[in-house]
């Protein structure tokens, strides 16, 4: 459908599912019949590969403790261990040629160059959703040297920042960890930010984008970006990466109602290029993020369905929103 277009999508915790579990190495059918999570899985490295994704931002995401997940770290040490586990699932994927990392915007232009569907790994770009595995701003020289090149300071409310669902601004240390990431050059995702803290980080490190975040307009709730927000990210230069989940598509959806119309994928991309512009939009689509096929618009039953988005995008603009506009901004400000 896309001929020889190489898709970028801006969010996808595949460390995360390896780390609960799912072989990410196997068939999807294989997959799904040992699968230990009760979503219905859709990302295996063939399924990104059959869709046409060669780059992805990759997550280091640690999961805090709650009713749902006993296991989830109680302080900044837990969370590191999860995060450096992940990180290594990434370096041994690497090792077996299913991944290559990409630290820099030369390495993103030149995967991009070279890349072949059949035969390239799958570029990835290590983002850290949530920083609580940072100790504190002194910590950030071993992530960057590890490889990571983005962080979300936030997911619920961090030690570094407000986030979704508990609000509020950024701590102190969130504060000082702005200013080390603009010293280092580690990129700003707003997803998941407090509006209060999306502010103030803005300000101290402007090189922001959203890797994974839908219009308020559409779903009023604050993990979105409101009208205002989206400029700002655009303003600054940065892509917005649209989710591809259902409760974030629709107001009041819920899990157990019937899957959406695909055509609900293409009013939020239309509506957030209304907003910031069809070069300032992507996809972030955080599929297999807590949710499965189940929760996602009729049509997608996994990652190789992606270029499906392409036909409800204007022709002029597909190219860009599906890969061109994440590359280009990865190829200049990585
Ligand atoms: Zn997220």
């Amino acid at each position: 459908m896309l001929g020889r277009i190489m898709i970028v999508d801006a969010h996808l915790d595949l460390a995360y599912n390896a780390m609960l579990g799912r072989d990410l190495t196997l068939s999807l059918g294989a997959l799904r019949e040992q699968d230990p999570l009760t979503d219905r899985a859709t990302v295996t490295f063939e399924t990104l590969r059959r869709g046409g994704v060669g780059l992805c931002l990759g997550t280091l995401f640690a999961m805090p403790q709650d009713a749902a997940h006993p296991w989830g770290y109680e302080d900044w040490q837990g969370a590191r261990a999860q995060a450096q586990r992940q990180l290594e699932q990434y370096l041994r994927w690497q090792d077996h040629g299913h991944v290559v990392l990409l630290t820099s915007g030369q390495e993103v232009v030149e995967h991009a160059r070279r890349w072949s569907a059949d035969t390239s790994p799958l570029g990835v770009v290590l983002l850290m959703e949530g920083a609580d595995p940072l100790r504190a701003a002194d910590d950030l020289p071993y992530w960057a040297g590890a490889g990571v090149r983005v962080i979300g300071p936030a997911w619920k409310r961090t030690r570094f920042a407000g986030g979704t669902g508990e609000s509020g601004g950024l701590t102190e240390r969130g504060e000082d960890l702005m200013v080390a990431m603009r010293e280092l050059g580690v990129i700003l995702d707003a997803s998941h930010l407090a509006e209060e803290a999306f502010w103030q980080a803005i300000n101290l490190q402007p090189k922001v984008i959203a890797s994974h975040s839908n219009a308020r307009a559409i779903v009023p709730t604050d993990r979105h970006l409101s009208a205002d927000m989206l400029r700002a990210v655009a303003q600054l230069g940065g892509v917005t990466g649209c989710v591809l989940f259902n409760k974030f598509l629709r107001a009041g959806w819920e899990r157990g109602d019937a899957r959406l119309p695909l055509e609900l994928v293409g009013e939020m991309l239309h509506h957030l290029a209304q907003e910031v512009g069809w070069d300032k939009v992507g996809l972030g689509s955080d599929l297999d993020g807590g949710f499965g096929v189940h929760e996602l618009p009729r049509g997608l039953e996994s990652a190789a369905d992606l270029p499906r988005l392409a036909q409800l995008l204007p022709d002029e603009h597909r190219e860009q929103v599906m890969g061109g506009n994440w590359l280009k901004w990865l190829g200049a400000q990585l």
